[in-house]
């Protein structure tokens, strides 16, 4: 076991990805000592592709010591949709800066210390002894600290320890995914696109696509990348089939791209060609590896479990159409190092408002959402499908920051 370093104590953190690099920034500025303990073996690459920004993730990364707002992404002027023909089907005016998650992580992690950022640790325990929590991985190692945080993703090995009554649930969709070098899009459909996050609608769930930062951060027209996101209505069955390679292995925490079995590639291609835009189907075609994400979504019952706190995904999980969860990560986690650093009521007080917060969050994602997925006989669900579908909706309502202003109008 490693004793505690530092005169206010020492936190282990779980995951080393957006939740766990903001907590173990916040802290280290507070005087705790914090290390990161993470499953990847490497550098963790571009898992996320495109994320939209907030306010909330622009406070949080200047909080963290940096304001990137003009260099953190690429801008958008706003929203556009087209029809199966490719015809201008609604245009919505939000401006907003698109990033990358490969830029937020490499940025965060820049600010971590080699020493305290552990790779190949895995956690399968954890132990309470009276005023201390002892981690236990996967490699033999046990590490004891003052406080264990949980930001290790919507599938939390800490959670199913100290929540296990809060599974994460699979939403009846997932998404396929792209991030391929701009020049690889015809000049003509960057030109359509006009600088927007661009729309196109297809029965059981919609295509967006937007330009993000590409290799190395460049933000230079040319050498950016393009990404883009199908959500596709899939029984449960379905989606084990897609995470499953050729040799019959099931990847159930999500495949590596270049074991995606090529029928289903073509697959996507061929539905691309019979539903989407001719716009939008000559970006699938351009991307030669795509690669795809079961959505899920859930809130935990508590945050706080003794002398362990769930932050981030590991949390609550919102689906993908409201835009917040790194935003949602970095606040869970700089609040939460402060609150800490406070001690008495505080972290009771922190629970309360992220819990409110998530639950809200969640709830919104799935209003977004509740047009894709299984669409069950009742009215209000049927409703609420109808009105999220609407161009309009889709257009305004997607990773804005305002939704209030798109419930139920
Ligand atoms: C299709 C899609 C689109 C999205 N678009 C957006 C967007 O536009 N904007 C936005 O803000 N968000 C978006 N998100 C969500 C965003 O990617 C996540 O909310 C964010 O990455 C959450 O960060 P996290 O640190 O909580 O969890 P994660 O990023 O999931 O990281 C968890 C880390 O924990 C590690 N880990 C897991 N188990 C263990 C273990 N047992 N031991 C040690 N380490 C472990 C993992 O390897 C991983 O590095 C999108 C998500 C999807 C699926």
């Amino acid at each position: 076991m490693t004793p505690s370093g530092s005169a206010k104590g020492r936190v282990i953190i779980i995951g080393g990805s957006m939740a766990g690099l903001f907590a173990a920034v916040t802290l280290r500025s507070l005087g705790w000592q914090a290390d990161i303990y993470e499953r990847a073996g490497e550098a963790l690459a571009n898992r996320g592709a495109g994320i939209a920004t907030h306010d909330e993730l622009y406070a949080a990364v200047r909080d963290a010591g940096i304001d990137l707002r003009e260099e953190m992404g690429v801008r958008s002027k706003g929203r556009i949709m087209f029809d199966r023909d490719g015809k201008l089907l609604g245009r919505h005016d939000l401006p907003q800066i698109m990033t990358s998650w490969g830029l937020i992580y490499r940025f965060l992690r820049a600010q971590v210390d080699d020493a305290r950022y552990h790779n190949g640790h895995t956690l399968c325990g954890i132990e309470h002894h009276g005023d201390s929590v002892v981690a236990v991985f996967e490699n033999g190692a046990r590490i004891e600290g003052d406080w264990l945080l949980g930001a290790d993703g919507t599938r939390s090995s800490v959670r199913a320890i100290v929540a296990p009554e809060a599974p994460a649930q699979y939403c009846g969709y997932f998404g396929w995914r792209g991030l391929i070098d701009e020049a690889l899009v015809p000049a003509p459909v960057l030109a359509d696109f006009d600088q927007r996050m661009a729309f196109g609608m297809a029965p059981g769930g919609h295509w967006l696509g937007y330009l993000v930062a590409g290799p190395d951060d460049a933000l230079q027209p040319g050498q950016r990348w393009y990404n883009w996101g199908w959500y596709r209505t899939a029984t449960a069955a379905t989606l084990r089939d897609h995470l499953t390679d050729a040799s019959g292995r099931h990847h159930e925490n999500g495949i590596p791209h270049d074991l995606i079995r090529g029928e289903l590639i073509e697959a996507l291609r061929k539905e691309a060609h019979a539903y989407l835009p001719p716009q939008v189907q000559s970006v699938v075609d351009a991307t030669a590896r795509p690669f795809l994400q079961g959505i899920y979504d859930f809130c935990a019952p508590r945050f706080l479990y003794e002398r362990v706190a769930l932050l981030g995904d590991a949390a609550a999980t919102a689906r993908p159409h409201c835009g917040m969860g790194v935003s949602k990560a970095a606040v869970d986690a700089a609040t939460f190092a402060r609150a800490l650093d406070e001690g008495g009521a505080a972290l009771e007080a922190w629970q309360d408002a992220r819990l409110a917060y998530a639950r809200q969050t969640v709830a919104w994602s799935r209003d977004l959402g509740s047009y894709i997925g299984p669409q069950y006989d009742d009215a209000l669900q049927r409703a609420k499908g109808a009105h999220h579908q609407r161009p309009a909706v889709l257009l305004g309502a997607t990773a804005a920051s305002d939704y209030q202003r798109y419930v139920y109008r």
